[in-house]
């Protein structure tokens, strides 16, 4: 079902309630990454041209229920009002009588934005008194917040019983994005998932299996598929049900499922451990695997630059250590290479990725949203976009 999207919605001078996700990490009490502020800023200014009254309304951290200093949003409205050029104000709140007063005073155009939602508990437990506070802050409610719409939370669901509720720029292009990358219509799809289980991926693999032609597997849990196949995994721990779960995927009829031909393995899960390159036939049983090797990485890279549409949730290897990130950068670069290709990356570790080695202007779209990317495309409805109105 198709959500109404801002674009189709009168926001002339109304006040309209935004949820957006500025989630964003700090540093020494400094935002270290804005992306996530600036991603809001085309839904804003939007508004901002039709002469609403805008109140904007994110979590940050998790205070569970209270109010905890170091939590504030202080940083991220300074931050906002230097990317908006203007003066963001402060709404307090978020419950309270406070962001009622302060939004009445907007004039068209301006900007208020309340106080960490999750400072008050009826946030996270969609409370009825909470939700209704929210709604009673503006005639129009906009979700921004992608990266939240997998919480049925006061700001996500509750709050669109009160309210037309409608999907702002930044949640309409993820969804169509996301959509895209599933929807059948572009082919090879190949889709690339790696990440550190199998039982983390499983729902992903299944869905995205019907979905795409191929799927190329990197990650902690070629283990499992290799010992599905009746190889050896080395020396990580796998379940029955992990193995179970990968024979059940590499027997069923859906996409055609490539594993690593050769990996790096390493005898101690460490930073600095010794890594060797080992065939996918000759896993030693001491070795846990921690890359996909470097033939591996070729061929993965070929293959990636003959799709048409690429989606690619999760790293090929511990990314973060230095010795066994180069799977992972190879598929970011090939990603990045193939220009002729839609281009999606499923947010969390593998956008950190992308993002470190300057790769994100050339990729088609970088989700927002980790949690909410992953549950997309294992084919969840997401409740806080499920709650949004209906298109005509
Ligand atoms: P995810 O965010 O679920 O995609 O998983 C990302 C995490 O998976 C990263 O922190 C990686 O270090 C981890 N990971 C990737 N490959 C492996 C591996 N072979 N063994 C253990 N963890 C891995």
């Amino acid at each position: 079902m198709t959500k109404r999207s801002i674009r189709d919605t009168d926001i002339q001078g109304k006040t309209v309630l935004v949820r957006v996700d500025f989630n964003v990490p700090l540093r020494d009490g400094q935002i270290a990454d804005d992306s996530r502020i600036r991603a809001a800023l085309p839904t804003l200014n939007l508004l901002r041209g039709a002469g609403a009254k805008t109140a904007i309304c994110s979590h940050f951290g998790r205070p569970n229920g209270q109010v905890v200093e170091e939590m504030k949003l202080a940083p991220v409205r300074k931050r906002l009002s230097e990317l908006l050029v203007a003066d963001v104000k402060d709404a307090g709140g978020p419950a309270g009588e406070l962001p009622g007063q302060v939004i009445s005073k907007l004039d068209p155009g301006q900007f208020a934005l309340l106080e960490n939602l999750r400072f008050d508990p009826g946030e996270e437990t969609n409370d009825r008194v909470f939700s209704r506070h929210l709604g009673s802050l503006a005639d129009i409610f906009v979700n921004d917040a992608f990266g939240a719409a997998h919480r049925a939370h006061a700001s996500t669901v509750g709050v669109t019983e009160h309210l037309p509720a409608v999907a702002g720029l930044l949640m309409e292009r993820e969804l169509t994005m996301l959509g895209n990358a599933i929807s059948g219509a572009s082919s090879p799809a190949i889709a690339i998932v790696g990440g550190a289980k199998v039982a983390d991926k499983i729902q992903v693999l299944k869905h995205l299996a019907t979905r795409v032609d191929t799927i190329l597997v990197g990650g902690g849990m070629v283990a499992a598929f290799y010992v599905a196949q009746g190889r050896s995994g080395g020396a990580a721990a796998v379940t029955v049900e992990e193995v179970a779960a990968a024979r059940a995927l590499l027997n069923s009829a859906d996409a055609n499922i490539i594993l690593p031909a050769d990996v790096i393995t390493a005898v101690e899960f460490k930073i600095d451990s010794e890594a060797s390159v080992d065939e996918s036939s000759g896993v030693p049983a001491t070795g846990i695997i921690l890359d996909i090797g470097p033939r591996t990485s070729a061929e993965y890279s070929r293959i990636i630059s003959l799709a048409k549409m690429l989606i690619w949730n999760g790293p090929m290897g511990v990314f973060e250590w230095p010795a066994f990130a180069a799977g992972s950068e190879a598929v970011a670069r090939a990603i990045a290479s193939n220009a002729a290709a839609t281009s999606i990356i499923g947010g969390g570790s593998t956008a950190e990725i992308v993002g470190s080695l300057g790769l994100t202007e050339q990729v088609t779209h970088v989700s927002t949203g980790g949690g909410a990317s992953l549950e997309f495309l294992e084919g969840k409805s997401l409740p806080g976009i499920a709650a949004l109105d209906d298109a005509d």
